[in-house]
């Protein structure tokens, strides 16, 4: 039997039944990767819910590999104008965020995979912790818009949440290997993204292009722009703060170029844990799905045949302010995380857009973060309204 804040997570009856599991943003990077881990495992693993938003065909192609009870359009507007006649007759459509409640709160759903992206997760993720589902979280915006609330939810309704992200599982594994109370502090490893060499001056000049060819990791556009700007770490630091009941200052980061070493766990007695595997998604979202148990995996494997070297470095905040800012909001709490969460996505957006230079990110969320009325205990609600205002404030500040 094994627990997590306190609760059962599983129990080893549970290894015996098929899983049955919904993807949110199964068109997308962590989406497409989930359904290669189900490929491999089809007599234990089970998909019986899809979600997308614009690819609606690259979700009609997977309803008719993997057969699921339903599938979701979240855009309903987008949805009505669409052709389904790829769609197979006996997955039925939902549709909106509605479509997505419904989903994750079916009797036949028993693990819910967050991987839609930005704060547009909030909804189904919070859907699915209400219905007390096990939730495996690709999903960092969740925690970082609304931590405490969350986990909260997860407590009372009797819901767990697995790591997906790679940084987070890794802790969450090494972690296995103490008490939870010996635990001194956690180092989450970090890429240095496709800029970890660049000067300032040339920091200033990157292109969208340059900015979306990530030198490790192979993911969607947004979280790429954020391990370039490394608000990614940022947005870990967060994660890992709410996730892991840990102190802001327990959370430290360390840049390891080769994306091997996926974080660290210090005890008390000075030992340090890791988890290593070469850079894939796979691992991790097969783990969040069999825990506690660990079944043969379609991901790359190590070669300690072949030599290799592994460096680690202090990570430049002053090239790099957004892992500051991580801390900060780690530690200041209540608006914070969301304020920053909608201020990032909104300048990500206008960086891909071309309205916004590189550099600019980081400056655009630290003015609105300044610049929000701070509530240290604040309601979901008042959440939501700072994701609107804050995406207003970005508007506001690229057009000044
Ligand atoms: P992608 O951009 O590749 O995919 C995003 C998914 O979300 C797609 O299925 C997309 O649908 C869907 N989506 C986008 N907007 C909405 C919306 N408004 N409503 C409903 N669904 C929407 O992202 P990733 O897979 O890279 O990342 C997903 C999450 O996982 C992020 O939170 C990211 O931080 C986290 N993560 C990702 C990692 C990775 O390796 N990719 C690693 C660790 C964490 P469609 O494609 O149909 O438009
Ligand atoms: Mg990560």
């Amino acid at each position: 039997m094994v627990f997590i804040n306190g609760s059962v997570l599983f129990t080893s009856s549970m290894s015996d039944h098929v899983r049955n599991i919904a993807i949110l943003g199964s068109t997308g990077s962590i989406g497409r990767s989930t359904l290669d881990v189900v490929a491999a495992s089809r007599e234990r693993l089970r998909i019986v819910g899809l979600t997308a938003n614009s690819r609606l065909d690259l979700l009609c192609e997977q309803a008719s590999r993997f057969r699921p009870s339903w599938i979701v359009a979240a855009d309903a507007d987008h949805a009505r104008s669409f052709n389904w006649s790829t769609k197979p007759s006996n997955s039925e459509l939902l549709l909106g965020s509605e479509g997505i409640r419904s989903l994750v709160s079916r009797p036949e759903v028993d693990i819910v995979v967050a991987a839609i992206v930005g704060s547009a997760g909030l909804t189904g993720t919070w859907a699915a912790l209400e219905a007390g589902k096990t939730v495996a979280l690709a999903n960092k915006e969740t925690l970082v818009m609304a931590g405490p609330q969350v986990m909260q939810l997860a407590t009372e309704r009797g819901a767990k949440i697995l790591p997906v992200d790679s940084e987070h599982s890794a802790v969450f594994q090494a972690m296995e290997a103490g008490r939870r109370q010996d635990v001194k502090r956690i180092i989450l490893t970090a890429s240095g993204g496709p800029f970890r060499e660049h000067t300032a001056a040339q920091l200033a000049q990157v292109s969208v292009e340059e900015a979306l060819a990530h030198p490790t990791w192979d993911m969607g556009p947004k979280i790429t722009v954020d391990s370039a700007t490394m608000m990614n770490k940022a947005l870990e630091i967060i994660e890992a703060r709410w996730l892991f009941d840990l102190a802001p200052d327990q959370i430290d980061v360390v840049v390891h170029p080769q994306s091997i070493v996926h974080s660290f766990v210090e005890f008390r007695d000075g030992s340090v844990l890791a988890q290593l595997s070469p850079p894939d998604m796979k691992l991790p979202i097969q783990y969040a799905l069999t825990y506690p148990e660990r079944w043969d995996c379609p991901s790359p494997k190590m070669d300690l045949a072949r030599a290799m070297s592994l460096d680690f470095e202090p990570p430049d905040l002053d090239r790099f302010p957004a892992i500051g800012l991580g801390h900060e909001v780690a530690r200041v709490g209540g608006t914070a995380g969301a304020v920053l969460n909608a201020a990032n996505e909104a300048a990500v957006a206008g960086f891909l857009a071309g309205q916004l230079s590189f550099t600019e990110i980081v400056p655009a969320c630290r003015s609105v973060l300044d610049n929000h009325q701070f509530d240290a205990n604040p309601t979901l609600e008042r959440l939501i309204e700072l994701d609107t205002w804050a995406r207003q404030e970005v508007t506001r500040w690229v057009c000044t």
